[in-house]
């Protein structure tokens, strides 16, 4: 479970990227972040998997009050929040196949069991074949599956995924999406910033819309709601 009370975040040079968001997000949810550009969602995501910390406002996931959150406990908070972004983000020196084992050796987990679950994510994915290629040897799609499985493999509770079929054609963005439900469904909560007006209009799920740092609207199988 993910709870923001009277969330702010001020960037030091001054810019009010949230002001006062309050929302709890369930287990098991899958939430669409919708908006324009500039209102706020990569800060709000950001948030959630710490890479910024609140100005002001408590932050809890899955219990832990992560704006407080000393140092040295951070890894543990991370490994259970997977990120997915718009550009992938992969290593290029690496395989699709090193690529998701080094989440799993960044957390030290045994290579005995490295060795048996990469290929079971890179074959949910659908890339047992392309294991052995690198980034640069995939198309835009695959490559983004390679990012989903490298965000799956330590069982996170929570994705978060900022425009994760910015970069994709309509048919591998509704591939990604099969793919993320699929995961949802699972039992992964999603929480997903998009500017795809079809896919969250033909998916129904829940829709969170900020502008200016407030969330403005939050409904239950929502609406993209928006012309852009
Ligand atoms: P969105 O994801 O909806 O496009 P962001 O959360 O990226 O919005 O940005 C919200 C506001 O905060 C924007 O005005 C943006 O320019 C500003 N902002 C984002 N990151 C930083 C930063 N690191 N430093 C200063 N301002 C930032």
């Amino acid at each position: 479970m993910i709870e923001m009370q009277d969330v702010w975040k001020t960037y030091s040079n001054g810019t009010h990227a949230l002001q006062g968001v309050s929302v709890k997000i369930d287990r098991n949810e899958f939430v669409y972040l919708v908006g324009p550009s500039g209102a706020g969602k990569s800060t709000f995501m950001k948030l959630i998997y710490r890479e910024e910390v609140p100005t002001k406002g408590q932050i809890s996931v899955n219990g832990f009050n992560i704006g407080k959150l000393k140092q040295r406990k951070i890894p543990y908070v991370r490994r259970n929040i997977g990120v997915v972004f718009q550009d992938f983000r992969l290593l290029p020196r690496l395989t699709a196949y090193e690529n998701v084992a080094f989440a799993m050796e960044v957390i030290e987990a045994p290579n005995r069991l490295i060795r048996t679950r990469v290929p079971e994510v890179l074959e949910l994915v659908g890339l047992k074949n392309k294991a052995n290629r690198d980034p640069s040897q995939l198309s835009g799609g695959e490559q983004q599956r390679v990012a989903i499985a490298r965000a799956i493999v330590n069982n996170p509770s929570v994705i978060i995924a900022d425009e994760p079929t910015g970069n994709l054609d309509p048919e591998n963005s509704w591939e990604i999406m099969q793919l993320l439900d699929e995961i949802n469904f699972r039992g992964t909560t999603i929480i997903m910033a998009t500017h795809n007006k079809d896919i969250v209009n033909s998916m129904r799920r829940r829709v969170i819309a900020i502008e200016h740092g407030h969330i403005v609207r939050d409904q239950m199988r929502g609406e993209y709601g928006y012309d852009f």
